[in-house]
């Protein structure tokens, strides 16, 4: 049906009237409906072209610009003396919707594990995530000396992490606790103990100067202690992958528990650093 192009989608005049077009009625409410319940504009155009309804004359594509303007129009709500279709409180959350999915793309709770332990590949930096339009997401190092960013979407990152920790599921002898620290104590903890022992045998060290070095021989010697991540975690998802399928709950055990930290570089490759210093990279691909 030809339409004339000052009639916006919805409508039709009937007997010299703008009446709701029947159809196209449902179908705004229909747009609304499914924005107001999270569906993307792109999403509800492919749904519009699916369901045969046009929007003009001229194609049955429909695309995401038409869906906006649909959502945008305050005549739905009965402006400007056209048929009220959707309600004040409908037409008002979608402006708001719309507005924050433009500047924020919220975190999606399967990111926030990943974003946790996500650093910068170049130079271990902490990397936050910054999400502005269209769902464009980006990866700052926080060093100021690096300052690398990264532009990598949620679901990307979430796939490469998968697939990294599924190679890293392949090979349950990876996953291991740390080290414990072999030989005792270093020479800087050695040192500070001396030189603790000389400040009380001396007897006329100023309280605050052994009060220092005591603080730093305690703190010398936490840093020598193995990772606290607990051996038997690691050893009950080695076992729980050599009988068990890699599936995703394993899998975000392993990241949990496993990983140190997921190393995320300016050319889009991620790394697997692991409580056990061992790393986890991108299996070549052949071309
Ligand atoms: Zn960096």
């Amino acid at each position: 049906m030809a339409r004339q192009r000052k009639i916006p989608f919805g409508y039709e005049i009937r007997g010299g009237l703008i009446q709701p077009h029947p159809q196209e009625a449902d179908a705004v409410r229909y747009i609304f409906g499914q924005y107001l319940a999270g569906a993307s504009l792109l999403a509800i155009a492919e749904d519009m072209t699916r369901q045969g309804i046009r929007y003009h004359q001229h194609t049955a594509e429909w695309n995401k610009n038409m869906v906006k303007r649909i959502l945008e129009n305050a005549k739905y709500t009965g402006a400007d003396g056209y048929p009220r279709l959707v309600s004040n409180g409908d037409f008002t959350a979608a402006q708001g919707q719309r507005a924050e999915r433009n500047t924020y793309a919220p975190l999606p709770v399967e990111i926030r594990p990943i974003q946790a332990k996500t650093v910068c590949g170049l130079c271990g930096g902490k990397l936050t995530r910054g999400a502005r339009s269209h769902g464009r997401v980006h990866w700052k190092c926080q060093n100021p000396d690096c300052g690398q960013s990264t532009s990598l979407g949620d679901e990307v990152l979430a796939q490469l992490v998968t697939g990294r920790l599924r190679e890293l599921a392949q090979a349950p002898h990876l996953i291991t606790a740390p080290e414990p620290q072999r030989g005792g104590l270093d020479m800087d903890t050695v040192r500070l103990q001396n030189e603790l022992t000389l400040a009380f045998n001396r007897g006329d060290e100023n309280p605050g100067y052994i009060k220092t070095l005591a603080l730093a021989a305690a703190a010398q010697r936490y840093n020598q202690l193995p990772d606290p991540t607990p051996a038997h975690d690691l050893e009950q998802i080695r076992a729980r992958l050599e009988y068990g399928p890699a599936d995703t709950e394993v899998l975000a055990a392993l990241l949990a528990v496993a990983v140190r930290a997921v190393r995320l570089a300016p050319d889009k490759t991620v790394e697997l650093e692991l409580v056990n210093g061992k790393i986890i990279t991108e299996k070549e691909e052949s071309a």
